[in-house]
């Protein structure tokens, strides 16, 4: 019974979030895609697109046809097989900014958020340095950024043909440093 609350309970925390993302986009306004299907079994079009700053700065957050299918690669190469692998909920904390948006969320103007490559991905039933390490072993990637750790997020960028695998982490000591595996492993573990 108390299994069954739980699970109530988490299917219930991540349904909200959803909830929260369709709050966090223009109801009437042709985003290119319907932001209430989805794109993966665990993932709709609305998470990546949704953003508080957005609305609070009346910015429209809109990709082009291009950035679309930028999303798109990423949710199908990286966040839906890294779900199945875990087998936990994840969150989409921000997927595409476009310029407007990168600027006022302080992002490099290269981010690959710009481009709609790159997610950052929560999740609070394992801890992060986990979630990286799956990340790592995903066969293609082009840049995973432990940011803020162990409280912050997974950034993880694919941009179709860029299988770089630059890793990096950002605190207060290493900002967007080029580091090893071990090296995050040995801070965080
Ligand atoms: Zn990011």
């Amino acid at each position: 019974m108390v299994k069954f609350r739980v699970w109530n309970w988490l299917f219930r925390a991540r349904e909200l979030k959803k909830e929260n993302d369709m709050k966090n986009v223009y109801p009437d306004v042709d985003y290119g895609r319907d932001l209430t299907k989805n794109i993966t079994p665990n993932f709709k079009y609305g998470e990546f697109v949704a953003s508080e700053k957005a609305m609070e700065y009346g910015i429209k957050n809109i990709p082009n046809e291009q950035e679309w299918q930028n999303i798109e690669f990423v949710v199908k190469t990286i966040l839906q097989p890294l779900r199945d692998k875990l087998g936990i909920p994840l969150t989409v904390n921000s997927g595409f900014r476009n310029n407007e948006l990168n600027i006022k969320a302080g992002g490099s103007p290269a981010s690959f958020h710009r481009l709609g490559c790159a997610v950052d991905v929560d999740t609070h039933e394992i801890p992060l340095v986990k979630l990286l390490e799956a990340a790592h072993e995903l066969p293609e990637w082009s840049e995973i950024i432990a940011e803020y750790f162990p409280g912050g997020w997974v950034h993880i960028a694919h941009k179709k043909g860029d299988n770089r695998k630059m890793l990096k982490l950002k605190d207060n000591k290493h900002n967007f440093a080029k580091v090893t595996l071990e090296y995050i492993k040995n801070i965080y573990k």
